[in-house]
């Protein structure tokens, strides 16, 4: 009877405010995966347009199977976690058939966990999977007032008439309602049934996990240039991409043209920019000219330094 009263004043709720988002106008499979990989580690203000773009370039998995992958890389750049996309295509190359219509076969494809492939098989099937995410954990944790046996708690909670609807619908109250830090309970439709709201113990709920300290780094970047064009070096972290080299035994460095901040994970980069001349350039580095620069695949890294010099 509580279950299906938490159900309904959810599904209410949902109906009411939820965002219109452009993967949730469709039903098709292939759209949601692209979607749901996207937002891992990603907000959604920010993926929407990449969604978009990406879809236009590869609107099914035939035609993201066989796009050349510097074009898929290229489309990605600035999503980061590049893995990601090298994923996507792989898996796309395993859908002679069409797209998988279950859970397990969803679960096999490359880069998908079991979140992603309940969210995929629930909101494009209809199948009866709990997905749980961040979102998920945290409002499942409150309304239980306990952080053990989630994924138990999301099953029996799991609105079987429609899956993909209430799975949704607890990730839209995770994002928007029940923050985590200053949980808007007041305007939250399972307050009446919150065990962390009776009890106070919001800001305990889920128990953060402790996370590593922050490492401070700095780095240079040289700017080298010749005859219009200036020279990169593939990348060290990401394959496939070009950066700005580091210092070389025949480069000179000049002085700092620019500095920027990068974080990755807990190491917070400061990197220099500096414009230098070198007599010889390694053998792995290329010259690329302006027009060529803006079609090859740049790391983040590169496209935030170059930034840094056309303003
Ligand atoms: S009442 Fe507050 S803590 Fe409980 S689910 Fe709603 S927003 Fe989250």
């Amino acid at each position: 009877m509580r279950q299906t009263d938490i159900r309904r004043a959810l599904i209410r709720w949902y109906e009411r405010v939820r965002r219109d988002l452009p993967w949730r106008r469709t039903r098709d499979p292939y759209a949601i995966w692209i979607s749901e990989i996207m937002l891992q580690q990603t907000r959604v203000a920010a993926v929407i347009p990449y969604y978009e773009n990406f879809l236009a370039a590869f609107p099914d998995a035939a035609a993201l199977a066989c796009a050349p992958e510097e074009q898929v890389l290229a489309m990605w750049a600035g999503l980061g976690y590049y893995s990601r996309a090298r994923n996507l295509q792989k898996a796309a190359r395993t859908m002679d058939g069409g797209f998988p219509a279950n859970y397990e076969s969803i679960r096999d494809l490359a880069g998908v966990g079991e979140y992603t492939a309940a969210a995929i098989s629930s909101i494009a099937f209809g199948l009866p999977h709990a997905a749980v995410d961040g979102n998920v954990r945290r409002v499942i944790a409150r309304l239980t007032g306990s952080d053990a046996g989630i994924q138990p708690h999301a099953d029996s909670l799991l609105d079987r008439s429609d899956p993909g609807r209430w799975n949704q619908a607890v990730m839209e109250l995770g994002a928007t309602v029940c923050l985590p830090r200053d949980p808007l309970c007041d305007h939250c439709p399972l307050a009446g049934f919150c065990g962390a709201r009776r009890e106070g113990r919001q800001s305990e709920l889920p128990a953060k996990r402790a996370k590593p300290e922050p490492v401070h780094l700095t780095r240079t970047l040289l700017v080298i240039r010749r005859r219009g064009r200036v020279a990169l070096t593939p990348s060290a972290l990401v394959r496939g991409f070009w950066d700005l080299p580091e210092p070389f035994d025949t480069a000179a460095p000049g002085p700092v043209l620019a500095s920027f901040r990068h974080t990755i994970t807990h190491r917070r980069y400061t990197f220099e920019v500096r414009r230098a001349v070198a007599k010889s350039i390694p053998k792995n580095l290329r010259w690329f000219d302006g027009e060529t620069l803006s079609e090859i695949p740049l790391s983040t890294i590169a496209r935030k330094a170059l930034g840094c010099l056309v303003v």
